[in-house]
């Protein structure tokens, strides 16, 4: 691994990854690569969890096309030196600032959306100049082989490599120096790249989860809040890390909301053998999660099948902030619903727990919507929707406090991977005597006037 980050670093070092031709046509060749392999991406990912081909594309390839695309466009533009004033104090001065590469990056993904996770990173990272160290989650195996061997045999290692494996080889990896590290995945683990990155003073961007909650008020549209709120909680069967972990609905609309989303659910005929659903991604994810299920509490839903890791969509009704499935992020087809009488109560008990990754309300009211987006903080989200900020690569995504440090997509990504080098560029035509010594009161009386 030494030698691989040696050689990643001799790449930087030789200027060419601040060619801006070098990193379009290495972002073109990158899209090359996913359009002619989807096949065999398509294949590995339905092998790991039964992701059908829809929703590979959809919610996978097409974001990382679309990242790609953008970043070839705005490329010029978000690379090119900036001028900003120049103080009087500098005058006769040019100020600008100059974006270039951090350097060797290493990219860690989570399991849940593994083509995106790791690749849309490497994207970004790329576009900024950086030579790329990715490692996939072991997790789904059949993809993480099949990225590793697209870019290990169409890209030079000393540029952009894949390195496999698990907790073993992650660790090994943290103890190298990299110029960024950018990390997908838990709370607990980010806490040990965190750490590992402090050695080396290494930039970190955490992508982190938590708990994400949706806002069912009485002033919303039902029947489509229902639609939206349904479909994003049940896509991936709940492994989305901004999936509306929690429904908090208010009580004048609880019976009209438990009928909807149970109507919703049995229209989007969610099945492992028809495309419609996934499967739970192991055998220790699915214990988890049917330890969660308590079934005194069951609306709708739990029934599961071991064999195929298959956990019915299931709402629980009538839970608590006190109850099992309210303490870590459930990640997973559950959808607790706890009611409510008072929204500021109710956001009080969000603002006592960890600040969430995302957080969704549905509503109609303006004084409720502000107070949500007010009141609580949380790394974004949506008003009337949920998990669809992701898509609009004009939002920076991210997290804040638990849910994660820093952010990307769009020009986010693109700074993500970026040192801003501030430049003073000064001119010798003239050199005011001022603050040079012996200093005399008609100089301290003219640095006090110029500057303030
Ligand atoms: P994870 O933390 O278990 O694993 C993430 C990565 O870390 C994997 O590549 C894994 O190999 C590596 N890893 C695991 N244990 C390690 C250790 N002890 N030392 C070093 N490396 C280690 O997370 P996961 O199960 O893949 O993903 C689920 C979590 O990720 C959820 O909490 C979810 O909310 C979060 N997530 C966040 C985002 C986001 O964009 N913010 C996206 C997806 C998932």
């Amino acid at each position: 691994m030494k030698a691989l980050i040696t050689a990643q670093r001799q790449t930087i070092n030789s200027g060419i990854t601040k060619n801006i031709s070098f990193r379009i046509s290495k972002l073109k060749q990158f899209k090359k690569l996913i359009r002619d392999n989807e096949a065999m991406l398509n294949e590995a990912i339905y092998k790991d969890f039964g992701k059908s081909e829809f929703d590979n594309y959809s919610n996978e390839l097409a974001l990382l096309y679309q990242d790609i695309d953008e970043a070839v466009k705005n490329i010029h533009g978000w690379s090119a030196r900036k001028k900003v004033a120049t103080n009087l104090a500098n005058f006769p001065a040019n100020s600008y600032i100059i974006p270039e590469p951090l350097g060797v990056a290493l990219i860690i993904g989570a399991w849940n959306y593994p083509y995106q996770l790791s690749l849309a990173p490497a994207v970004a990272a790329i576009a900024a100049g950086c030579t790329v160290v990715l490692k996939p989650s072991e997790l789904p195996a059949n993809t993480s082989k099949v990225m590793a061997s697209l870019i290990n045999n169409n890209f030079n290692s000393e540029f952009f490599t894949v390195v496999e494996g698990g907790v073993e080889e992650t660790t090994e990896l943290l103890k190298q120096k990299f110029d960024k590290i950018f990390f997908t995945g838990s709370v607990p683990v980010g806490r040990i790249v965190y750490k590992a990155a402090a050695e080396n003073l290494t930039p970190v961007t955490l992508e982190l989860g938590g708990k994400s909650p949706a806002f069912i008020t009485e002033s919303c549209n039902m029947r489509i809040s229902v639609k939206r709120l349904i479909w994003s909680k049940f896509l991936n069967a709940g492994q989305t890390c901004i999936a509306p972990d929690y429904v908090l609905v208010h009580s004048s609309v609880k019976k009209k909301f438990l009928e909807t989303a149970v109507k919703e659910i049995e229209k989007a005929t969610y099945s492992i053998n028809n495309g419609n659903y996934v499967q739970i991604i192991n055998n220790r994810n699915f214990e988890r999660l049917i330890n969660l299920i308590d079934d005194s509490k069951v609306y709708y839903g739990g029934k599961s099948d071991k064999d195929s890791r298959f956990i019915q969509p299931t709402i629980m009704a009538d839970v608590t902030f006190a109850d099992k499935i309210m303490e870590d992020e459930i990640f997973g087809p559950i959808l607790p619903v706890i009611e409510y009488d008072d929204i500021d109560k109710v956001i009080d008990e969000v603002v006592s727990r960890p600040r969430p990754l995302s957080c969704y309300v549905y509503t109609n009211n303006k004084q409720i919507k502000e107070k949500v987006l007010s009141r609580i903080s949380f790394g974004g989200g949506c008003v009337n929707d949920s998990i669809m900020h992701i898509a609009n690569s004009n939002l920076p995504f991210g997290g804040v406090g638990n849910s994660g440090i820093g952010n990307y997509h769009g020009e986010a990504g693109f700074r993500a991977f970026t040192h801003y080098k501030s430049i003073l560029d000064k001119s010798t035509l003239i050199e005011p005597d001022i603050k040079y010594y012996p200093h005399t009161k008609r100089k301290f009386w003219l640095i006090r006037k110029l500057m303030g």
